[in-house]
């Protein structure tokens, strides 16, 4: 049975009383960070929507009438979800034109027609045009959520034809209790996991799986043997490659924090990657304070090109910055 997270209960108690108070829009747009869980919570609250006998008491959906049924089997068809074809990718024009219709048509159950689209910021600027009407002049049975961990990206023409709601990072003992009783791991505490995770507690489950953590030791190792002059720099970039660009700069922008952190506070320094604190003060030795925060500025750019409308070669975004490390007063 579909249910929010545990850390999910304010946003949760809004909808509640947006619903009580006959005041629910026809577009929401859902924002947060990776991991915060805004997909399962925009189909739980989907579910209660359609349900045709909620429970009196909680206002939750009942799981077991017809309309729940179908929900649960995932053939309600009065709950559309689009997402891209691939992960990653853009949203096609085709696919955002189906779901408008879909809206419009009459629905099943004669209450309400749903539509989910995740991410919203992979709508191109033609897309996200073709949406803007339905936004306008919504079909009066409708409900759209949108869903993005990176709402600026999106038209401000969409963002101000939505109803925002914000998922702050979950850091708390709600979060920290949940992620021990779903994926214990022994060598990272909750607390950790939560703070490598940027607050958001479904991260840390990609975290563990994909080795990720493991990365960030090979990342160090990588960057003390460039200092050093150490390594070929082609193969360093090669091998970051395999591991994601996107995850290569964030980890790349959070160690190098950590590591200006250490330069500037020493002892005192607040580390999001604390249970590395030994490797990065071996680290932060070698390097001086400006040319570390030349180079958060320059994987900074690069983080924002690599996620910007142009498209780059990966490989040689990665190459720049293994390449700026030691000449950070090269131009961009
Ligand atoms: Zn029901």
């Amino acid at each position: 049975m579909m249910s929010i997270y545990p850390w999910q209960t304010y946003e949760w108690q809004r909808f509640m009383e947006m619903q009580q108070q006959d005041r629910m829009p026809h577009a929401i747009l859902l924002c947060g960070p990776e991991g915060i869980g805004l997909n399962q919570f925009a189909q739980t609250v989907a579910m209660q929507m359609l349900c045709l006998s909620k429970n009196e008491e909680t206002n939750s959906a009942c799981g077991i009438c017809q309309s729940c049924q179908l929900y649960i089997a995932g053939s309600h068809p009065d709950l559309n979800i689009i997402e891209p074809e691939e992960a990653g990718k853009q949203l096609k024009i085709a696919q955002v034109r189906e779901l408008i219709e879909y809206v419009t048509l009459k629905s099943f159950s004669g209450k309400l027609k749903i539509a989910i689209i995740e991410p919203a910021d992979a709508m191109n600027r033609a897309t996200a045009n073709a949406l803007l009407k339905t936004l306008e002049e919504p079909p009066s049975q409708s409900m759209l959520f949108l869903l993005s961990h990176r709402p600026s990206k999106l038209p401000i023409t969409i963002r101000s034809r939505c109803q925002r709601i914000d998922f702050k990072p979950s850091y708390d003992q709600t979060a920290a209790e949940w992620l021990d009783q779903e994926f214990a791991d022994a060598n990272f505490s909750a607390d950790l996991l939560l703070r490598l995770a940027g607050g958001g507690p479904l991260k840390a489950k990609v975290l563990l799986e994909d080795e990720q953590l493991a990365f960030r030791h090979t990342l160090i190792k990588d960057l003390r043997r460039i200092a050093k002059k150490n390594c070929d720099p082609v193969q360093i970039a090669a091998h970051w490659h395999t591991l994601g660009l996107e995850n290569t700069l964030n980890w790349l922008m959070k160690i190098i924090l950590d590591l200006i952190r250490l330069k500037l506070l020493r002892e005192r320094a607040n580390l999001i990657n604390l249970d590395l604190k030994e490797d990065l003060q071996d680290l932060v030795n070698s390097l001086d304070l400006l040319a570390l925060v030349k180079n958060y500025d320059f994987v900074l750019l690069k983080y924002q090109q690599s996620t910007g409308p142009m498209n780059y070669n990966p490989l040689s975004i990665l190459e720049e910055i293994v390449l700026h490390w030691n000449n950070p007063e090269i131009a961009k």
